[in-house]
């Protein structure tokens, strides 16, 4: 894979001004997706507190435990930021107030653990604390360039791997074989690793989030699969509901409703245009057929570092979309002890237009 070199550099600094412009005194952000973004360094949580500091007007500074040290270092912050460490047996909270000294208000990222939010709170008791996304999330929805291009290389692989367990057959499986076997197509065709797999066949398919159990899938099921891998550390979210043998004539219906929602809900996307329109765009379609009940969740979600994060295409989220933003269109029709139907693709607003991030068929797929 060709290296893509993030602009940390930059990225901290709009984050220190998105900062000032919240009128915070301090970024506080744990491991997680923020961090990565911020200043390529992913460590995995701990008990053990590490948080980089970005203020406005001065030098950010990475809080590790000493013995993290060496690999804060041979990360990209390690020639980003200063580190400041702190032992074992020390107190990190009192740490990360010396660096942080006459500073008030403070944004702590999202995915800070509890415990150590509540550490700094009796540390810092005169400070106020609000979450660091007023600050952080605006940018991190904005996709550069090199985030687009690894989001799109998800998107392809992820459309390989439907290719491949369609052409594998699916009569006689259970849901949790074709979801091991799903997972490791992910990989194949070129993720780093697989995220999660949902396969939910026959009713099943009317729970969304399904976890993929023994349920045999037979002729006649319509089975929605759900799935995505990472690769860069950016994640695909695929959805398409394929029929096991000659579809029954509702379930060619309604994904025919849910893939017209999808494209209303496509051509709606422009910079400019209220999240919540594009939620609208799908729901008028699904409504208009009489199934707008069943169509029980937003209609998408932002994707980038996680796999949902800002901006949220629901109901009530006026925020304009804008160039970079990255994000799923997945309306649903879920049909309780009968049948789902749920077609999802990542759509991306670039320079040069909105496009689709995923190109696996969304005709309705009949399968062995
Ligand atoms: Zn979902
Ligand atoms: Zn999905
Ligand atoms: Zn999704």
């Amino acid at each position: 894979m060709p290296p893509v070199d993030f602009d940390h550099r930059r990225r901290l600094a709009s984050a220190a001004a998105a900062a000032e412009e919240a009128g915070l005194d301090a970024l506080l952000v744990a491991p997680g997706p923020d961090l990565v973004y911020l200043a390529g360094y992913d460590p995995p949580p701990f008990e053990r507190l590490t948080a980089l500091v970005v203020r406005p007007g001065a030098d950010p500074v990475l809080v590790v435990p000493r013995l993290e040290a060496p690999r804060a270092s041979a990360s990209a912050a390690g020639a980003l930021v200063a580190l400041e460490t702190w032992p074992d047996g020390a107190d990190p909270y009192e740490a990360v107030g010396s660096v942080v000294r006459g500073c008030l208000r403070f944004g702590v990222s999202d995915r800070m653990w509890a415990s150590h939010l509540i550490g700094l709170q009796a540390a810092l008791p005169d400070s106020e604390f609000v979450p660091a996304s007023r600050a952080v999330s605006g940018l991190r929805a904005r996709k550069d360039p090199g985030e687009i291009h690894l989001l799109s290389r998800a998107g392809r692989a992820a459309d390989e791997a439907f290719s491949r367990v369609s052409r594998e057959g699916l009569a006689g499986r259970t849901e949790e074989d074709v979801a091991r076997s799903l997972a490791g197509h992910l990989v194949d065709a070129g993720h780093q690793s697989a995220a999660f797999v949902i396969v939910a066949t026959g009713p099943n398919g009317a729970s969304p989030h399904h976890e993929p159990g023994p349920r045999g899938i037979r002729a006649g099921h319509a089975v929605v699969l759900d799935f995505g891998g990472r690769v860069g550390g950016y994640c695909s979210d695929i959805t398409r509901t394929v029929s096991v043998g000659n579809p029954g004539g509702e379930v060619r219906e309604v994904h025919e409703i849910v893939r017209s929602a999808q494209e209303a809900a496509f051509r709606a996307v422009a910079p400019g245009v209220p999240a919540e329109d594009v939620d609208r765009a799908a729901r008028r379609v699904i409504e208009g057929a009489g199934y707008g009940e069943a169509f029980v969740h937003r209609t998408g979600h932002g994707i980038g570092l996680e796999e949902h994060e800002p901006p949220y295409i629901v109901e009530g989220n006026r925020e304009p979309l804008d160039v970079g933003m990255c994000f799923s269109i997945e309306p649903g029709i879920y049909l309780a002890g009968r049948f789902g139907v749920r077609i999802e693709d990542i759509v991306a607003i670039t320079e040069d237009g909105v496009v689709r991030l995923n190109h696996a068929p969304r005709d309705l797929t009949v399968v062995g």
